[in-house]
């Protein structure tokens, strides 16, 4: 079978995920994996617990009636690191580790005397994957075990398999060169591995291959788009092989478009949910003979899709490209697993909601309704309507008092910077290069012990603030015993830095077992914002003026600010994000305000998620930093001026968003810095940045003591680009994973260190 395979309508498939959960649907390939790096399982019983969960979600989505199942997404860790041992592209510094699966989770984690992988943010998810590092001794080499012992498991099971790997130009597009390598140059040298690849999988007996290619969303310059041609003309042209399925998602592939339909690729999957359009399919005559793959049901946020809006679509398809397959827009990882899991959700709200396993049946309501025409599932059509009706008309979801008040509020005027500056002098006092920390202290196992025993109902609320009060107490005498000038309550009583503020504003519903992976064995439970926010009483004001109440020092009050807490939960679809934004913003104004009032000086607005939610296309990214900024100011401009207003952003690579970080107007920024050299100080100054700037001295996610001579080297650095009087001195994030012994001595270097430079 040597000659070009296509597609003929026997090989079609109707019904398809892009990809499938891996964590467990609870949390049970997090606790192996937990338990293998503590020695308390062995690597078989890792590999048995990691089979059956394959084992479990492949025949589930089987049964629920995908015809073609993805194989392959399941991940001891990351698809982008089982990428880098797929094509032979692990570190050399790891290359001496033995065992394969030491060498992996090194690669992954770090180990004795080895740096593990950067980690980054996938596309304008909340996943982070581990950045390949291609450097001049890489040497490509296909090791295929792994996906082909996958396959060969679910063909055993009997699963239409479909296997699933990351293509070649997002692999290169996302992978770090070290030491002057551009990845993108190497690109021929792995053509030949993913076609050899694609004839084992052939081989294994694969009818189908889905090569994911998310990079193609974002802006290609002329040579990208010429590679992104070559590479799938040369994958799909004629030598034994499956059908090619290349998965472009989270936007539209645009231009990218018409170069993959001028290749022989036999079917391409599109995100019909983030801006890709049936006309714009329809323009391209080549996709008429290729499997259009419909991403209808939105595979990143939680909502029940209206079937009844998705059937004209996928009608007009089948006019134009013939009959297409129905998906969902991208991976399940990015849900939770199954509202069978939620037994405490309010029974209205869960009736709009579709989880992971809800998608996959909605997927197959469409399929029907492809195959066999909307009458045949004309009852759940209907029935997805009525829920969607019920959600349009829930009162929940109009607040008419925020609303008029948005309507009013006037966001965003605060004095200009330099009187700010004057009036804050006189009210705060403060030596030069203050020292303070960026909110959390030590999230120790008897503060989260003491939450659990609140849940389990074993302490009373009564006794849990209690013990909040003391651990705050400690911790401002800590404060006070290092000699820090502004003090924190340390945050406690925190649980998360979106959760805590989801759970008291209404608006916002808590899942029990929502679980989303993040990275490697950390998940998340993201909040469901699905009504108007609004704020029914003050959320942290009896903390921080209790910590207030123990110290003359100034006490910064801590809140999470609206761009992260929308970019931490669901949100709400029927409304544009912007307006979401600024009903979270009047929330949080309304609490900088009542810390104000109730004596506190200084209030520090969390970003964090700012540059996150940043869109993958230039020509959206200026539209969404206005009204990010917009949001922020908002928050912010509620208090007099002589209160001084902090934000702090968890990571130095500002490019694309320096301006908007000026334009957010903080009396003073917090940014990492440590381990970028200060660089970043430069570019701010460079951007017009004239205000107070904390670069973080050390880096807090390592568990290394910095001296105090390399804080005061990092000091007279940050002199150099930025006038002591703007400088500030801090740690580079917050230090709730770190333990208390660590903190202490690295605190007490930082204050000795400023003192000196002082
Ligand atoms: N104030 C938060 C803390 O210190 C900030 C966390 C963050 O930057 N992600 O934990
Ligand atoms: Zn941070």
């Amino acid at each position: 079978m040597e000659n070009t395979v296509t597609v003929t309508s026997t090989d079609r498939f109707t019904a398809t995920v892009l990809g499938l959960p891996r964590i467990g649907p609870r949390r049970e390939l997090k606790r192996a994996v937990e338990s293998y790096w503590a020695g308390r399982i062995d690597a078989a019983e890792l590999d048995r617990v990691g089979r059956r969960l394959r084992v479990e979600s492949l025949t589930a989505a089987q049964s629920a009636g995908l015809d073609s199942v993805p194989v392959g997404t399941f991940s001891l860790y990351d698809q982008m690191l089982d990428t880098a041992v797929l094509l032979g592209a692990l570190p050399p510094r790891v290359a001496d580790i033995a065992d394969p699966l030491d060498r992996y989770f090194a690669a992954a984690r770090g180990a004795e005397g080895i740096e593990p992988l950067e980690m980054t943010k996938w596309f304008d998810t909340n996943y982070h994957y581990l950045v390949p590092e291609i450097g001049p001794d890489t040497r490509f080499a296909l090791d295929p075990a792994g996906p082909l012992r996958q396959l060969r498991e679910a063909l055993d099971l009997g699963i239409a398999a479909r296997p699933v790997v990351i293509g070649p130009l997002t692999f290169l597009a996302l992978a770090k060169g070290v030491d002057g390598v551009n990845p993108a140059d190497r690109l021929p040298e792995l053509i030949p591995l993913y076609r050899e690849l694609l004839t084992r999988f052939a081989e294994a007996g694969a009818t189908w291959v889905q090569f994911d290619e998310p990079a193609l969303v974002r802006d290609l310059d002329a040579t990208e788009l010429a590679a992104a041609r070559t590479t799938y003309t040369e994958l799909s042209a004629a030598y034994r092989r499956p059908n090619l399925l290349v998965a472009t998602y989270f936007g539209t592939p645009g231009p990218a478009l018409g170069a993959l339909a001028a290749t022989a690729v036999d079917g391409i999957a599109l995100d019909l949910c983030s801006g890709t359009t049936v006309s714009e399919i329809a323009e391209l005559p080549a996709l008429a003979d290729k499997l259009v793959v419909a991403g209808v049901v939105d595979g990143r946020n939680i909502w029940r899709t209206d079937l009844a809006a998705a059937v004209p679509e996928l009608d007009a398809l089948r006019k134009t490209v013939g009959r297409p397959a129905v998906s969902t827009s991208c991976s399940l990882l990015h849900v939770p697993y199954s509202l069978a899991a939620e037994p405490d959700l309010d029974p209205v709200l869960r009736s709009w909601l579709a989880f992971g396993a809800e998608k996959i049946a909605e997927v197959r309501i469409l399929a029907r309704a492809v195959e066999s025409g909307a009458e045949a599932v004309a009852a759940e059509l209907a029935q997805a309507r009525s829920a969607i009706e019920s959600r349009r008309r829930d009162p929940r979801l109009h607040n008419r008092s925020v609303r008029a008040r948005l309507a009013e509020v006037d966001g965003g005027h605060r004095a200009p910077a330099q009187r700010r500056r004057e009036l804050q002098r006189e009210h705060l006092r403060l030596p030069l290069l203050p020292t303070t920390t960026i909110g959390s202290y030590p999230q120790t196992s008897d503060i989260r012990a003491a939450r659990a025993a609140l849940r389990a109902g074993s302490i009373t609320p009564t006794q849990y603030r209690e013990r909040m009060r003391a651990e705050i107490a400690d911790v401002v005498a800590l404060q006070e015993e290092l000699g820090l000038d502004v003090l924190v309550h340390g945050e406690p009583e925190r649980n998360d830095m979106v959760q805590y503020f989801a759970e008291q504003l209404d608006g916002f519903a808590a899942t029990r077992n929502g679980w989303v992976q993040s990275y490697g064995t950390r998940c998340v439970r993201p909040p469901i914002l699905y009504g108007d926010v609004v704020r029914t009483a003050p959320m942290t004001v009896e903390w921080i003026t209790y910590a207030q109440s123990l110290t003359d020092k100034p006490v910064k009050g801590m809140l999470t600010g609206p761009v992260t807490i929308l970019a931490w939960s669901f949100v709400r679809d029927d409304q544009p994000l912007a307006d979401t934004a600024r009903q979270v913003a009047l929330a949080i104004r309304d609490e900088t305000v009542d810390l104000e009032a109730a004596g506190i000086r200084i209030v520090q607005v969390d970003e964090p998620a700012l540059r996150e939610l940043l869109p993958l296309r230039r020509a959206d990214q200026q539209g969404y930093l206005e009204w990010a900024v917009a949001a922020f100011r908002l928050a912010t401009s509620g208090v007099r001026d002589d209160t001084q207003i902090h934000t702090h952003l968890c990571y130095s690579e500002f490019g694309d968003i320096i301006g908007a970080i000026a334009a957010l107007d903080a009396d003073v920024t917090s940014v990492e810095a440590a381990r970028s050299h200060m660089e970043i100080l430069d570019d701010l100054t460079a951007a017009g940045y004239a205000l107070g700037i904390g670069p973080g001295v050390y880096d807090i996610h390592s568990p290394r003591v910095p001296s105090v001579s390399e804080i005061e080297n990092a000091l007279r650095e940050a002199m150099k680009a930025v006038p002591a009087e703007r400088l500030w001195v801090n740690p580079d994030c917050g230090l709730k994973t770190r333990d208390r012994a660590e903190v202490t001595a690295a605190l007490r270097n930082m204050v000795t260190a400023a003192r000196s430079v002082r």
